[in-house]
């Protein structure tokens, strides 16, 4: 079942100096430092691993599944993220990889790419029959930046892909395959992604658009990749287990999953800062052609994300030599029409807003909380410098306002009224003389 309050980014505050240099950098101002150490509010966090990149001290991790989980079922297929395959330099075909999992004790593989061949026909299927005011489509490939949309673009919400992600595709079409062909029960085999970060992990435990996955775990790439590379010398190079195209190759990459959807009138960005700017432009309707819009928290894409272990540029790179060696076919070539009819393709669940942001849910009393935030605001330095721990002048007011910081947390205001009293102080002292 789902677990509303999962969030796979974690903060180990024994690690943590309180220095804030994560709270400058959170997109949706999740983090606060109070007491010398950073804390994360559950509601607005949207795990996109920003804090994990830029924490000196590690004090921000992702928590994913021990490869010892898989052990809990008979029965274990591994369902490699394509940006897996960019982790390792001058791979000559993606089967290298899978043949490489199964040796590590998986019982079956299935390729996340497979699962975005299958979910780049299904939208194009979509978008057939929508009409233009529902345009941009907006990608939900990346979860961080659905849930940005759910945090900071509500309004946007309705324009977000309602066909499941890849690995909930390749989990579903992976589990029902190797049952038929084994002869064994659903609950006997479990399915576990190889995870490129923690977004997705928090995907699996509280997913969007759907009550639950049906994927059973996600192991780090970090943790899986040592031992796979050693596993990888020994196979030829000439096996023909990958079945991916080199379009749902590509999806690993920034703009793969626009080349491969929408060709024309797309538009890739990578790097959360550089989404949202796009996303504001959208909501302010000034991108009115755009049909397809891809945005992934990671810079380059998936092959950026903070559990893989390639430098980003260089995995990019791979990807693209890899996707040159797959099945140059278009996944409408490549994908039965059987499977968009056989397998549930579409999310069953409708985004929400999340209201993290609001005030209040009474429109009267937000609109009070919001007079009284303004005119705090207005009494406050204006140097956004965090040494208040919150990351901005305005959303210490906030915190003023909800009634989790007080003025005097402001060093500046401190530092003024402590002035003055030191002052009166004075002026006492000499009227006493006198
Ligand atoms: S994971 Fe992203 S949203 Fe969550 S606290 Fe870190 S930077 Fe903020
Ligand atoms: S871009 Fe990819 S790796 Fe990065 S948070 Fe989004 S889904 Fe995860």
């Amino acid at each position: 079942m789902e677990d509303k309050r999962y969030h796979s980014v974690r903060l180990d505050p024994e690690k943590c100096k309180g220095c804030t240099n994560c709270l400058k950098r959170c997109p949706t101002e999740a983090i606060r430092v109070r007491a010398g150490r950073a804390h994360i509010i559950d509601e607005r966090c949207i795990d996109c691993g920003e804090c994990i990149r830029v924490c000196e001290y590690h004090a921000k991790y992702a928590q994913t599944d021990p490869l010892a989980t898989i052990n809990r079922f008979k029965y274990k297929i591994a369902l490699p993220a394509p940006s897996l395959y960019g982790q390792f330099k001058k791979l000559a075909n993606a089967s290298q990889i899978l043949e490489g999992l199964l040796h590590m004790g998986f019982d079956d593989v299935f390729e996340v790419a497979a699962g975005a061949d299958i979910v780049t026909r299904a939208i194009r299927e979509r978008m057939r029959g929508m009409s233009t005011d529902e345009f941009p489509l907006i990608s939900s490939a990346c979860p961080a930046i659905t849930r940005l949309i759910q945090v900071r673009f509500p309004e946007l919400i309705s324009h977000i892909v309602d066909v499941r992600q890849p690995m909930e595709v390749a989990a579903m079409v992976a589990k029902r395959e190797f049952c038929q062909k084994r002869g064994v029960a659903e609950s006997e085999v479990g399915c576990f992604f190889i995870t490129p970060c923690a977004a997705k992990m928090t995907a699996i435990r509280n997913p969007i658009g759907q009550e639950k996955s049906a994927v059973d775990g996600a192991i780090s790439m970090l943790e899986i990749y040592g031992l796979l590379a050693g596993h990888l010398k020994n196979y030829p190079s000439e096996l023909t287990l990958s079945k991916a195209t080199s379009y749902g190759v590509g999806w690993a990459n920034n703009g793969g999953e626009a080349v491969a959807v929408c060709p024309e009138n797309s538009m890739a960005v990578d790097g959360i800062e550089n989404v949202i700017r796009v996303l504001e432009e959208i909501e302010n309707n000034k991108l009115r052609d755009l049909v397809f819009f891809e945005g992934a928290a990671c810079t380059g894409g998936c092959v950026g994300g903070p559990l893989t272990f390639e430098n980003g540029y260089i995995a990019r790179g791979s990807i693209r030599a890899l996707m040159k060696n797959s099945d140059l076919r278009h996944p409408d070539e490549v994908v039965k029409a059987s499977y968009l009819t056989k397998y549930a393709l579409q999310t069953t669940k409708k985004i929400t807003p999340n209201s993290a942001m609001k005030l209040d849910d009474d429109i009267v009393e937000a609109m009070r909380k919001m007079e009284q935030l303004e005119s705090i605001v207005k009494s406050l330095p204006g140097y956004d410098c965090g040494s208040c721990g919150s990351p901005t002048c305005r959303t210490f007011a906030e915190d003023i306002v909800r009634g989790h910081a007080t003025k005097m947390d402001c060093i500046h205001i401190l530092k003024d009224q402590l002035k003055i009293m030191a002052q009166k102080m004075v002026e006492l002292a000499k009227t006493t003389r006198e």
